[in-house]
């Protein structure tokens, strides 16, 4: 960084910072993840300089050759992933990617169903303080209250009654596995087209271990920078028969120029996930997901569903005494990074929460196994039961300083 440290020191003090933030916290946050150091300079590289609207062979602006290739790269790629007919590697972030398939196949007012935003769902997926919410007319469906899956009988019921254009699947804080066939079976007993977000596993579906929606869904998104461990943005891939609308409705219909230097990025990480390598990094990722459950359980916390399948858990704090809020500050306080969530039907506001998100996507980046699951529970369970956080802080750094970030 030996230019920007001349150029702007107030910048560069923060990014210096916050390295060592990166390297000092476990990171605990479900959605996000580190990138290798390709991804990395591939992202910040000269491709910022270019303006290249449109579609690889068919732009608005000269000297695009080389953008071509590495646009091509990230489209192959990404087909080849997931076998997918069709994919757009522009969408600057996974919102975007929403809003495009929206904009491809609805007009105002038209009806879809989405998973409720306080049950798991997004923002994106029809809450009334997003763009989707007030645009479109969302039905929300849900989990059962009982074991906090979801209710596909519900979908089932609420499709029919409703008759909606578009089912959007797909989740943020779900533990366990969706079943993509089954609604699938749902939008087609009510002739609805059925989009997958599948932002949070996609990592996961990359390497064979959960559903691969592409086989059923006419649409599936999904972000890059969570399990994908790609740059932050967002893809959509479809069938064939919609790769011009969507096409259409990114650019010219909600974006300008794409950013190529994140597409490069994008590019390099979809190579990475091609490798033998990322499939035992996701399995690892689950092992220690479900490890990390285990050890929680055994030390009396609630786990919404009572477990998981995939990369997250979702914890009930409400037997611990304690809000997701305050648990987010005392686990910071011992450099352990969470969010506060909703946990179905919470008791309590969006911003106070019963419920604390913890992933294990970037730990596992790390190379942290199944014994520092263990050392992590413990760790938790110091801060939230027994509030002795210089203790837990103690542990956080014997294990940070063994796991070295870059
Ligand atoms: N979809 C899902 C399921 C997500 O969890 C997220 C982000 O957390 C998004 C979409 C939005 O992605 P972005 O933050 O890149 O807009």
């Amino acid at each position: 960084f030996e230019n920007l440290i001349k150029e702007d020191k107030q910048v560069y003090d923060a990014l210096a910072n916050e390295i060592d933030r990166q390297n000092r916290n476990i990171e605990l946050i479900a959605s996000e993840n580190s990138v290798s150091l390709a991804v990395m300079e591939a992202m910040g590289s000269h491709l910022t300089n270019k303006y290249a609207e449109g579609y690889p062979g068919k732009r608005y602006y000269g000297g695009c050759e080389h953008i071509d290739v590495i646009e091509n790269l990230a489209i192959d790629r990404l087909k080849d992933i997931f076998g997918a007919d069709h994919a757009n590697v522009q969408p600057h972030s996974g919102a975007n990617a929403n809003l495009g398939v929206y904009f491809a196949i609805l007009s105002p007012g038209d009806k879809v169903m989405g998973m409720n935003l306080s049950q798991g769902g997004h923002l994106t997926h029809g809450s009334p303080v997003n763009i989707s919410g007030n645009y479109f007319d969302f039905t929300e469906y849900g989990v059962c209250k009982e074991n906090g899956t979801i209710d596909y009988d519900d979908v089932r019921k609420k499709a029919h009654e409703v008759k909606p254009k578009l089912i959007v699947a797909g989740a943020s804080a779900y533990p366990r596995e969706i079943d993509f066939k089954k609604f699938k079976e749902i939008a087609d007993e009510v002739g609805a087209m059925l989009m997958v977000d599948m932002a949070h596993i996609a990592g996961l579906v990359a390497a064979g271990l959960h559903q691969n929606p592409c086989e059923v869904a006419d649409f599936v998104t999904t972000t890059t920078h969570k399990t994908l461990r790609g740059p932050r943005g967002g893809v959509i891939l479809c069938k064939s028969e919609y790769a011009k609308a969507i096409d259409k409705a990114i650019f010219p219909g909600i974006q300008g120029g794409p950013l190529e230097h994140i597409i490069a990025a994008k590019a390099v990480s979809f190579k990475e996930a091609l490798q033998d390598d990322f499939k035992n990094y996701q399995q690892q990722i689950i092992k220690n997901s479900k490890k990390l459950a285990d050890e929680l359980i055994d030390r009396g916390f609630d786990l919404v569903t009572g477990g998981t399948d995939n990369h997250l858990i979702l914890l009930d704090l409400r037997n611990k005494n304690i809000t997701g809020k305050e648990a987010e500050k005392i686990l910071d306080e011992a450099h352990i990074t969470v969010n506060k969530n909703a946990i179905p039907f919470d008791p309590e506001s969006p911003f106070v929460t019963s419920g604390v998100r913890i992933g294990t996507p970037a730990i596992t980046t790390r190379g942290m196994k199944e014994d520092e699951m263990k050392t992590i529970a413990e760790a938790i369970d110091l801060c939230i039961t027994h509030r002795e956080v210089k203790k837990a802080g103690e542990i956080i750094k014997n294990l940070t300083d063994e796991f070295v970030l870059y």
